[in-house]
């Protein structure tokens, strides 16, 4: 059996984590047994599908690197075949025209309700003789067997099954002539020869219903597997309204794909205690075996950590490359620095995300005012103004550039001056860098260049002096 999968959102609002993980579990297995993985948009749900969410779906699974084999496939687009399904069901009596009205199914619903039962169907339709004009509206049920069982083999969950008599008989075409999501799926899956239906848990009581049109239809069932929800820090349900965001946010905020996919993989599937898993290693593992049946819950505190673990074993090239388009996005002109890849080096292992990357390297690149240093006040002061007009005129006749130099220079510095080194470091990182903190100073001036860092001190010198 050749494994194909799909991964089939409904285009109302954006891909969140939840939704990632499904496209991902979806896509790993398809590639794991050298299979086909279907993207298929689910937008029968004319009101409330969006041809943005649309892009957006799109747009995370190319960042993630989730490509299909075939598709996007849009129901919107099959309409002509659903219908032609249906028109074959109606004939072969697995579906009936059901004219009962809204008004009275409500009726109904509220009867039976009163009586202490669960609300369902009556049926009233299923066996029809009366006859309709034709212009009275109408939706298409299918036709439910009334008893026995529906079971299924849940690759994550196990053994489920369902007492017939428990399910409606599902409309399956809406009186306004569209099909419902329980049928289009059915059709879908089974023109597109998916053999395994990897989604997500609150799908489950849909199972049967779709198994029972499939058995009418004499088809072959899939394999289903009905992934656990995933937590918010707060142990809520993950939904669209509290922190899960759209995936691109994700990237805005300086994740790296990387990163991501390997921690949405651990949301739920482990192989043993490993923590740490690339893309190829996943096609070769990955499988349902291990998908876990509870719920697990997201930490941002892991997502940073596996990303500034990334940032830092990725080749530098790769991550320069990348954080060119944070640069840009914040606005800096890479032309007017330092080598990016350098500063990388010298910066990687400070950080957790591109972003906060690229933000702290704006100094080398643009000016800053000295009166918005937060320590402004305890640093550029009378007392180090001959500190910084020594540094000055020495370090403009410095006739080379090179770490050793500088560091002989600073070295040489402190015994001129009296100073501990680290004084000295600390007064240069608030007037070259705007912080107290930042990677070994010498390595800033060096990057920096010799113009930059003696206006920069130059700057400082003409602050103090204007302040007293
Ligand atoms: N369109 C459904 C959703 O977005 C998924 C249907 C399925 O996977 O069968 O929840």
């Amino acid at each position: 059996m050749k494994v194909k999968t799909r991964f089939a959102p409904s285009p109302t609002g954006d891909l969140h984590i939840g939704s990632i993980r499904t496209a991902l579990y979806s896509w790993l297995f398809a590639r794991r047994y050298n299979g086909k993985f279907v993207l298929r948009i689910e937008d029968t749900d004319v009101e409330r599908s969006q041809e943005l969410s649309v892009k957006s779906i799109l747009q995370g699974l190319k960042w993630l690197g989730l490509n299909w084999d075939e598709g996007p496939y849009f129901q919107s687009q099959r309409l002509e075949r659903y219908k032609e399904v249906i028109e074959i069901m109606l004939q072969t009596g697995n579906a009936y025209k059901c004219f009962c009205s809204a008004k009275e199914i409500e009726e109904e619903r509220l009867k039976q309700l009163s009586e202490g039962k669960k609300p369902r169907y009556n049926r009233f339709c299923r066996n029809l003789k009366k006859k309709y004009s034709s212009n009275k509206k109408y939706v298409i049920r299918f036709k439910n067997p009334t008893f026995g069982k529906v079971s299924f083999e849940d690759k994550i969950r196990g053994k489920i099954t369902f007492n017939n008599f428990e399910l409606d008989d599902l409309v399956i075409q809406r009186s306004n002539g569209i099909p419902t999501y329980n049928f289009c799926v059915v059709i879908d899956d089974l023109d597109m020869n998916i053999t395994h239906v990897i989604r997500g848990e609150d799908h489950i009581n849909n199972t049967p219903r779709q198994i029972n049109i499939l058995k009418s239809l004499k088809a072959e069932i899939p394999i289903y597997a009905h992934v656990s929800m995933i937590l918010d820090e707060n142990k809520k349900k993950f939904s669209k309204r509290n922190n899960s965001e759209n995936i691109i946010e994700y990237y805005k905020k300086g994740f790296l794909p990387e990163a991501l996919i390997n921690y949405i993989i651990r949301l739920g599937w482990s192989h043993g205690d490993q923590e740490i898993f690339n893309i190829s290693e996943l096609k070769k593992l990955f499988n349902l075996d291990t998908i876990s049946k509870s719920s697990s819950a997201f930490s941002m505190k892991k997502l940073l950590w596996l990303n500034k673990y990334y940032i830092n074993t990725l080749p530098s090239s790769y991550i320069t490359n990348l954080l060119q388009d944070y640069m840009k996005n914040e606005n800096i002109n890479i032309a007017n620095g330092p080598n990016l890849k350098c500063l990388l080096k010298l910066y990687k292992n400070r950080y957790h995300t591109l972003k906060e990357i690229a933000c702290s390297f704006r100094f080398f690149y643009e000016e800053f005012e000295l009166f918005n240093i937060k320590e402004v006040n305890k640093y550029l002061i009378s007392k180090n103004l001959y500190i910084l007009k020594n540094i000055y005129t020495q370090l403009n006749e410095l006739s080379s550039w090179t770490i050793k130099i500088l560091s002989e220079f600073f070295n040489n510095q402190s015994i001129v001056l009296n100073l501990e080194i680290r004084e000295i470091n600390v007064l240069l990182r608030v007037v070259l860098t705007g912080n107290v903190h930042s990677p070994n100073i010498h390595s800033i001036i060096l990057l920096l260049g010799k113009e930059k860092t003696l206006l920069r001190i130059k700057k400082a010198i003409f602050f103090i002096q204007a302040k007293k």
